[in-house]
């Protein structure tokens, strides 16, 4: 079976949590019409988040899920094209940029708006890997159910850890929170929380050397914690260990290809969404390493769009003075 032709796009926008729903919202508003590709995890994130407090507008708690939902509703009401398929490949030597995926299908993009996100970070041990699933896991919105009565461990300091801590809570008898140092980094209103619930306890300046268990059935057992101060170690029994260490970029696709830093968050022209590359932005976590919030997220995502328009009609402008056909701009690089 052939493939069919690449379907050609003004804005071909990448990744569907807040920077991706609003990249679309405003690149469908400048009539772009734009195709939002929405990836392993459509909505990103907040996904698999509960409470969100913190996103302006909203005098109630409202759900991260429910947010996601709504910006995708409000992204196609505007006339945003929204695709479920995963990115394999982009090629962004020429502009057009070819965009293959995981479905086959093909696209050339005028202009490409990254905003892929992040993902969980794991530790990185072999007996983590080996408990994936089995206990081990990165996210306490999708796995705290099993775990009621049960004892489990959280490992980090961050608000992510935190979060899960308090949301474990709900089900788990008791939630041991594990980090390196001896002061959390998470915001107080949620160390406070923290300190003051009574199934938790908190066990400072240990890491986790081992994940113990059993593998018949595969379940884990406990963990072994290591001061990283006196190198001791003890072990700690528990029905689940929860990762919450922080997130890393998803930024692989662009190796080679665009600049990043050495943790591989996209590199911004400062004060802008744009790449080294004409016509490429990047918006959101996958090149933000410091606010991380889903309001600086959308407010870079709407920065990515407009730059994208503004662009785009450059592009129209020079065209109208100096009309070439498409075969003499093709030969030029210059569609
Ligand atoms: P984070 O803020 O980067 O925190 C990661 C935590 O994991 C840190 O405490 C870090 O320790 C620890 N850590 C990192 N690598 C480790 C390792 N190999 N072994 C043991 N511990 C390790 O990540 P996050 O909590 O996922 O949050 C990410 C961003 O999202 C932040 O900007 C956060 O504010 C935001 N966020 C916001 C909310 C909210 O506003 N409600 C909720 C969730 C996340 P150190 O402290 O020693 O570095």
């Amino acid at each position: 079976m052939s493939t069919p032709a690449p379907r050609t796009t003004r804005c071909l926008i990448v990744g569907s949590g807040p920077a991706g729903y609003t990249a679309a919202i405003y690149a469908a508003r400048a009539l772009l019409n734009p195709v939002l590709i929405a990836g392993i995890q459509p909505g990103g994130q907040l996904t698999i988040t509960t409470d969100v407090e913190n996103y302006p507008g909203f005098a109630d708690v409202i759900q991260g899920p429910w947010l996601m939902d709504q910006m995708r509703a409000q992204a196609e009401h505007v006339g945003t094209e929204l695709v479920n398929d995963i990115v394999l490949s982009v090629d962004l030597s020429k502009r057009p940029f070819l965009v293959k995926c995981d479905s086959g299908a093909e696209w050339l993009a005028e202009t490409l708006i990254i905003a892929t996100g992040a993902q969980a970070k794991w530790l990185g041990m072999d007996s983590e890997e080996r408990f994936k699933g089995f206990g081990v896991s990165a996210c306490a919105t999708c796995d705290g159910f099993f775990y009621r009565g049960k004892q489990v461990v959280v490992v980090g300091g961050g608000n992510t850890a935190v979060e899960e801590a308090l949301f474990l809570t709900n089900f788990a008898e008791k939630v041991t929170l594990v980090h390196r140092r001896d002061e959390l980094r998470a915001e107080r209103i949620l160390q406070e929380r923290l300190f003051a619930h009574p199934k938790v306890e908190v066990v400072w300046d240990h890491a986790i050397d081992e994940v113990q268990g059993e593998t018949d059935p595969m379940g884990v057992t406990g963990v072994r914690l290591k001061n990283v101060k006196t190198g001791e170690t003890r072990d700690v029994a528990c029905d689940g260990v929860f990762i919450a260490i922080g997130h890393a970029p998803a930024s692989e696709l662009f190796k080679g290809q665009l600049e990043m830093d050495g943790s591989g968050y996209l590199r911004v022209k400062a004060g802008t969404a744009a790449t080294a590359v004409e016509g490429v932005y990047a918006a959101g976590d996958v090149t933000d390493d410091v606010y991380r919030q889903a309001v600086t997220a959308a407010g870079m995502g709407c920065m990515a769009a407009l730059e994208a328009v503004r662009f785009l009609a450059e592009q129209d402008h020079a065209a109208a003075q100096h009309p070439i056909s498409h075969k003499e701009a093709e030969k030029i690089g210059a569609w």
